[in-house]
């Protein structure tokens, strides 16, 4: 399969058509975006090594039984996906209080909550991805209420299946984000990504950060870390 037309130009990811319109290539950037684009920089092997962690978490959710866009990782940086509708939403699901939710109701960053928090978000970044609920959801017409309750059901079984693995390899799964769209045939689908980038990892024993929040708070360095998530899961998926 090869690149043909550029189809989108994300902060963090290019999309490509291929020969195939069930197929798109995605490819991964080095730039890196803070708070709506306001604080951006370039980070080395950043494209490379959020496309092997999704790749490895992506086969793992499919290995599992997930239906995601996810095909295969054509390279280093590259992997073909398959062609969805995407939503004009943002799910975020929370094990542990961080970031903007521990910010909006001032609760302590790593309280956790009784039970998993699942936010929905609006795609926009003019207005900086305002928080809805399915009442607009359904009411505006991004998506119907059958839609929003098999997402739920997806959620809720990713979650499980990305803490039992992050479990395993000493990472505290904090929070993450994901998208989902239609396929061909109508099919809700997870698309998008999973990486340092989109979710918080903390190391479950010295509680350091393994994700993004290194970037947007200057807190380390974010190729030492993101290499250090990707190795904890090549070295659990890959080699057992
Ligand atoms: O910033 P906030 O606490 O709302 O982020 C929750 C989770 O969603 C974090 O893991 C963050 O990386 C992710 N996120 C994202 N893209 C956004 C907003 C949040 O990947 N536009």
């Amino acid at each position: 399969m090869n690149k043909k037309s550029l189809l989108y130009n994300g902060k963090s990811k290019q999309l490509f058509a291929t020969e195939s319109s069930e197929y798109i290539i995605m490819c991964f950037k080095d730039d890196e975006t803070a708070y709506y684009g306001v604080k951006k920089a370039t980070i080395p092997n950043k494209g490379i090594l959020n496309n092997k962690i999704s790749s490895l978490i992506y086969q793992y959710l499919k290995d599992n039984g997930i239906h995601t866009h996810y095909v295969e990782q054509l390279n280093e940086a590259e992997q073909l996906c398959r062609r969805a509708t995407a939503l004009p939403l943002e799910f975020i699901v929370r094990n542990v209080v961080a970031g903007t939710l521990a910010r909006r109701l001032d609760i302590e960053e790593g309280t956790i909550p009784k039970k998993t928090i699942f936010e929905i978000c609006l795609k926009n970044d003019t207005l900086r991805d305002p928080l809805i609920n399915h009442f607009h959801v359904e009411a505006l017409g991004y998506a119907d209420r059958r839609t929003l309750t098999e997402i739920h059901e997806i959620l809720c079984k990713i979650n499980d299946l990305l803490l039992n693995l992050f479990k395993k390899i000493r990472i505290d799964l904090v929070d993450f984000k994901v998208e989902f769209g239609i396929d061909t045939i109508g099919r809700v689908m997870l698309i998008d990504e999973i990486s340092p980038d989109t979710a918080r990892f903390w190391d479950s024993e010295s509680h350091e950060k393994l994700d993004c929040d290194l970037f947007r708070r200057d807190l380390g360095n974010v190729e030492v870390a993101y290499k250090e998530v990707l190795t904890r899961l090549e070295k659990f998926l890959c080699h057992g």
